[in-house]
């Protein structure tokens, strides 16, 4: 992205192993990602990022530490790169890795090829060479399907628990799979859009809210007999949705929040009163992946739907187009 709204497709010299525990992995698909319009639009700033934090591929080569891929697997990778090993990442927080760093900007995975450090810490490999089906849903898996997981597993849902969620952008129809996946009684999404409608009740949604801010939660109160949901996922990040997802959880109930949120303030008194759990942030990708792949390889989820445009990569600029629009939910990026 050579500045916001500007993006081109130009050749990079090809990757190489620089540190011991670097892979360089040839990438079989790739995506775009609904934070990659914030620098897009400006809201980040943009001078020359390299594009892309979603990957799936085919490891080249391998530095001579890396124990866990080589050349020839078939891997999924995180959007942070993590060793796997610190305190933090042991906790479950490989997102906050005291390694951390970003794929996005530095890395960018729109692309054919990559390099990726500490390989072991971030990519894991599946089972073998993938069907062409599931291939969206292996990618899905890298973000979007992450994230859903995150707020969902972050919000406490389970056998029982009414579910509300905030947002019907891909990452919130993840939430919905993946709180479908984890036992949720009740699971309602906040959706004006039809399409998007559906396929939240494709991926398990029992109802559809389509008020927002305080009719919204006056909704969801009046649907759980004004106690509010169990559980609430955030997956947008505006100031209205975030007040609507700490209003419509109940008292002692949780909150999962994944939307990025620039321009929301939460006053301190509203937090305070509505006596709830919160936890959020870039998720953790990489302690679900192993999970998440093989529920994908046993055919038991079905991410992959949530794409609604493919184009080859060289037409990357108007995949970003078609998402800042609104005419694409997600976009899937082919590389041959
Ligand atoms: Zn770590």
């Amino acid at each position: 992205m050579e500045k916001p709204g500007v993006v081109t497709v130009v050749d990079r010299e090809d990757p190489t192993i620089v540190d011991p525990t670097d892979a360089v992995i040839s990438i079989k698909a790739t995506c775009i990602c609904g934070s990659d319009l914030w620098p897009y639009r400006g809201i980040e700033p943009a001078d020359h990022l390299k594009m892309g934090h979603e990957y799936v591929g085919v490891v080249e080569e391998v530095g001579s530490e890396v124990t866990t891929i080589a050349p020839g697997d078939y891997v999924v990778g995180s959007f942070v790169i993590s060793d796997n090993t610190c305190e933090i990442c042991q906790s479950g927080f490989q997102s906050k890795c005291v390694h951390a760093e970003f794929v996005h900007g530095g890395i960018g995975t729109q692309a054919e090829k990559a390099r990726i450090p500490l390989a072991d810490g971030t990519l894991v490999k599946t089972p073998g060479e993938p069907d062409a089906e599931i291939v969206p849903s292996l990618l899905a898996a890298s973000d979007v399907l992450g994230t859903g997981w995150f707020a969902a597993v972050g919000a406490e849902v389970g056998p029982g628990k009414t579910v509300a969620v905030v947002g019907d952008g891909a990452v919130g129809l993840m939430a919905i799979l993946a709180a479908k996946q984890l036992g949720a009684e009740r699971i309602i999404a906040m959706s004006r859009h039809p399409q998007r409608q559906e396929l939240a009740r494709y991926y398990g949604a029992t109802d559809i809210v389509e008020e927002r801010g305080d009719d919204g939660v006056a909704k969801i109160n009046e649907l759980t007999d004004g106690l509010g949901a169990h559980s609430v996922i955030e997956a947008v990040g505006t100031q209205e949705s975030f007040m609507q997802a700490v209003g419509a959880t109940r008292g002692g109930g949780h909150l999962g929040y994944v939307g990025v949120n620039y321009d929301v303030t939460i006053p301190g008194i509203q937090l305070f009163f509505a006596g709830i759990h919160t936890l959020g942030g870039p998720a953790p990708v990489r302690r679900f992946l192993p999970e998440l792949i093989q529920l994908i390889w046993d055919r038991k989820i079905d991410p992959g739907k949530v794409f609604d445009l493919t184009l080859p990569l060289e037409e990357a600029a108007e995949g970003y187009k078609a998402m800042d629009e609104r005419r694409a939910t997600k976009v899937f990026l082919t590389t041959d």
